[in-house]
C-alpha cells in the first residue's frame, strides 16, 4: 500500500503556503503509475496556486516493489559528508518498520540512498540484479584512477542502466554542483563478473566487501570524501579483479 499524508508547503517563489497531500512510501504493484510518476521527476510535485511555479518536494519517500522484494528509502541530503546523522535517521526509521514488518532486516534489505538520482540509479541496478557494493566498488577504481578528472567532491558517478549493453556497464558523470551529465564511461561485464565471483561467490570475499562499505550508506564517493576511511581503505590493500 502507499502512504500520504498532507503537509504545509511553502512557494520558493512567492511564499505562498499550502496545504498538500505527499507520498511518503509508494507500494508500485499497487500502483505501478507511481514509479512512472518518480522516473518523470513528477512524484510529490506541487504547483503553487498563487503564481502557478511548479515544484517537486524534496523529502524522505520509501520506495517498495514486493514482487522484486525491493525496498530503498530516500532520505533527501544536502551534505553528502553528513552520512552519519542520515544513517542514525535511517536505524530510526528501520526500527520503526520492523514492527510492521519482520522480514525487514532479516531477508529483506532496505537500501539507504540520500538523493532522486541515487534512488533511480538504485532501482535500476537491483532491477538489472547487480550488487550495489559491487557497483559502488567499480566506482571506487573509476575514480581512484582518474582522480585528477574525477575528483570525488566535484563530480558524481551513476550506474546508467538504459545504455548499458550485453559487453558492457555504463556509468554517467554528473556534476555535483550544475548536476549537468559530462560524460559516459564503460566498465565490461566480464571484469564485473570477475568482482562477483572474488567478493560474493567466497565467504572472506563477502566479508572484505562488507569491510570496505560497512555502512547502511554504501557510497564510494562518500567513501573517498571521507578521507579518514580512505586511508584505512589503502591500508587494507583492496583487492583488484583478476
Ligand atoms: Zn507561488
Amino acid at each position: 500500500m502507499s502512504n500520504t499524508r498532507q503537509y504545509p508547503i511553502r512557494c520558493p517563489k512567492c511564499g505562498h503556503e499550502q496545504s498538500v497531500t505527499l507520498y511518503d512510501s509508494i507500494n508500485i504493484k499497487d500502483d505501478p503509475q507511481l514509479k512512472q510518476h518518480l522516473l518523470a521527476n513528477k512524484l510529490n510535485a506541487v504547483q503553487c496556486p498563487q503564481c502557478a511555479f511548479s515544484f517537486v518536494v524534496d523529502k524522505p519517500l520509501l520506495y517498495h516493489d514486493p514482487e522484486r522484494r525491493i525496498m530503498i528509502y530516500l532520505l533527501p541530503t544536502r551534505d553528502p559528508t553528513n552520512v552519519a546523522a542520515a544513517e542514525k535517521q535511517f536505524r530510526d526509521v528501520l526500527d520503526s518498520l520492523r514492527h510492521l514488518t519482520p522480514e525487514i532486516g532479516a531477508t529483506l534489505e532496505i537500501h539507504l540512498v540520500l538523493s532522486r538520482s541515487e534512488l533511480v540509479e538504485r532501482i535500476f541496478l537491483l532491477e538489472a540484479q547487480l550488487d550495489p557494493r559491487i557497483i559502488e566498488y567499480i566506482k571506487y577504481l573509476i575514480y581512484t584512477r582518474n582522480l585528477k578528472k574525477l575528483e570525488p567532491r566535484e563530480k558524481i558517478l551513476l550506474f546508467d542502466a538504459q545504455d548499458s549493453d550485453r559487453e558492457n556497464l555504463c556509468f554517467v558523470v554528473q556534476d555535483a554542483h550544475s548536476r549537468r551529465l559530462e560524460g559516459i564511461l564503460h566498465y565490461s561485464r566480464s571484469a564485473y563478473a570477475a568482482l562477483d565471483e572474488m567478493f560474493l561467490k567466497a565467504e572472506s570475499g563477502t566479508k572484505r566487501l562488507y569491510e570496505l562499505f560497512p555502512g547502511l550508506y554504501v557510497s564510494a564517493r562518500a567513501l573517498l570524501m571521507d578521507e579518514g576511511k580512505k586511508d584505512s581503505i589503502a591500508g587494507n590493500d583492496a583487492p583488484q579483479p583478476t
